[in-house]
């Protein structure tokens, strides 16, 4: 798609000279993925620096037909943020300011382009946290994630984006701003309106300002890494370390052993902590108050569960630094998983007591169609939520491996309806699964998604083709 001259000209008026580039290397950035997977083009990338910029452009986009594509930081996993048919790129960079900070009510009211580690860093400052907490937390945008309803390692102690966020600032596509920005922990006047824009990846409106729930920064925290022989002894390791600590977990992490053995093998200054391999392991991490008395009921909790038989082996980190050692094994799975070659990748969440059953059955699946595949599943055990992954039979780039993807995809999302799962538990739909979702989501709900979509953008102007698959008309 290009856009006419008129238009453009009406753009840059409502934007600023700075707030729009045509200039071809400024704009390439934009339109990769950090994995090369999914390119795009655009003709133009607006960078606004206000609500009312944001309001101005989409009004302009709406009246004329102009299709938009919203982006912040670019880390998205699944195509949502990338301009396929030359639409508009909107990137949110340009909405950076910390509006205010409320130590005592503990809130932070900050512009959608805010990056989510300079969030983080500005409750850090005031003795507090915001615990969203992701590997892309450098690049990633506080508007993106809450667009995406990001997870990540903490969700099991304080929820997913969703419930960090008490207000929204949301300009819908026809350049109505609507103004939710309250600070409230409770409010039942009426729809929780800004519900429905968390997690819809760009297709109802641009977020352009959040205000969001902070913490007490918790003084003290327990680090330790469990070398545990299935995933049955993890899920009862959860439950006893939970009613142990109080519910004082706040990170409850699976590995496969062939995970650590990729990270030690190809991230740097990493290194196995335990004596004897184990076929799994967990990441546990517990946080409180400084008088809380964790590490003594912690390490009691791990001394039980190896006379139950449910722990072989663990370690736990004795300070800040091997506890980042031990984070890092975790963190850096997926960088080691793509420097040992192609993989297949799912994001899938089924009931928590149902992992170890969907495990056995949905990798004997995958196992059958590709000879010899590397499955390397781990992920948020405590959420019910598995990257269920699989490495390539031999190491490198094999590109009959990735031909399969389909097929097991197809294989895997099927296991994961029969328990009672989802096919998308974090990283959302955008393009990459909008083909699968009418196979996993009833006609009746796609229906009530696609008229919400009509209602806020009756022209589809705003990120068209993703999230919603089209009517099949047979
Ligand atoms: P983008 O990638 O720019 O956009 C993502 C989607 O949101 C697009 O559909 C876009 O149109 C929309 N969007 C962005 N900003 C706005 C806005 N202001 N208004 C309306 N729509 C908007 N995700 C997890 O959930 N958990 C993880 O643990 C996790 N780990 C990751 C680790 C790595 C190394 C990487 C690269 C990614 C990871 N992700 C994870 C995915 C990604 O970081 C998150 O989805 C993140 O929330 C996206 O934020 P972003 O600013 O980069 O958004
Ligand atoms: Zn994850």
């Amino acid at each position: 798609m290009s856009v006419p001259e008129p238009v453009l000209i009406r753009l840059k008026d409502a934007v600023g000279e700075k707030g729009l580039s045509t200039d071809r290397s400024e704009i390439a950035p934009h339109l990769e993925e950090w994995r090369g997977k999914y390119h795009g083009h655009s003709p133009i990338l607006l960078k606004p620096d206000s609500a009312a910029q944001v309001s101005a452009a989409l009004r302009i986009c709406h009246e004329t037909g102009t299709a938009v594509v919203p982006q912040g930081g670019n880390t998205g996993l699944v195509g949502g943020q990338i301009p396929f048919n030359g639409e508009v790129l909107l990137s949110t960079r340009r909405l950076n300011k910390v509006r205010s900070i409320d130590e005592s009510g503990m809130t932070m009211t900050v512009e959608a382009g805010v990056t989510l580690a300079e969030v983080q860093h500005q409750a850090a400052e005031r003795h507090l946290m915001f615990p969203l907490s992701l590997a892309s937390e450098g690049s990633c945008s506080i508007g993106g994630n809450i667009a995406t309803n990001a997870g990540g390692t903490h969700v099991l102690r304080y929820g997913m984006t969703r419930a960090l966020v008490l207000g929204l600032e949301v300009v819908l596509p026809d350049g109505t701003v609507l103004d939710m920005l309250r600070a409230l922990a409770k409010d039942n006047s009426g729809y929780d309106l800004k519900q429905v824009f968390i997690g819809s990846e760009g297709t109802l409106g641009v977020i352009t300002a959040a205000t969001l729930k902070l913490f007490p920064r918790p003084d003290s925290s327990v680090t330790a890494l469990a070398a545990v022989p299935s995933p049955t002894d993890a899920v009862k390791l959860l439950g006893a370390m939970q009613a142990q600590t109080g519910g004082m977990l706040s990170a409850f992490e699976l590995m496969p052993r062939i995970a650590l053995e990729f990270v030690t093998r190809h991230i740097e200054g990493t290194r196995d902590p335990l004596d004897a391999p184990s076929p799994w392991y967990v990441l546990i991490e517990a946080s409180g108050g400084r008088h809380a008395n964790l590490e003594a009921s912690f390490e009691d909790g791990l001394a039980a569960a190896v006379t139950a038989g449910l722990v072989s082996d663990a370690v736990v980190a004795s300070s800040a630094t091997q506890a980042a050692a031990l984070w890092k094994l975790r963190e850096s799975i997926s960088e080691a998983q793509k420097r040992e070659g192609a993989s297949i990748k799912h994001d899938i969440a089924v009931p928590v007591a149902a992992i170890p059953a969907f495990l056995a059955k949905a990798t004997q699946a995958v196992c059958a169609i590709v000879l010899g595949a590397r499955p390397v599943n781990f992920g948020h055990l405590g959420d019910g939520n598995i990257h269920f992954n699989f490495n390539a039979p031999g190491a490198g780039n094999d590109p009959g491996f990735l031909a399969q993807w389909d097929e097991v995809q197809q294989a895997v999302h099927d296991i994961v309806k029969e328990f009672g799962g989802s096919i998308s538990a974090e990283h959302g739909i955008g393009v990459m699964k909008v083909g699968s979702l009418p196979h996993y989501k009833s006609h009746e709900e796609l229906d009530a998604m696609r008229a919400l979509k009509t209602t806020f953008d009756p022209k589809n102007i705003l990120n068209p083709g993703k999230v919603i698959p089209p009517v099949l008309r047979l």
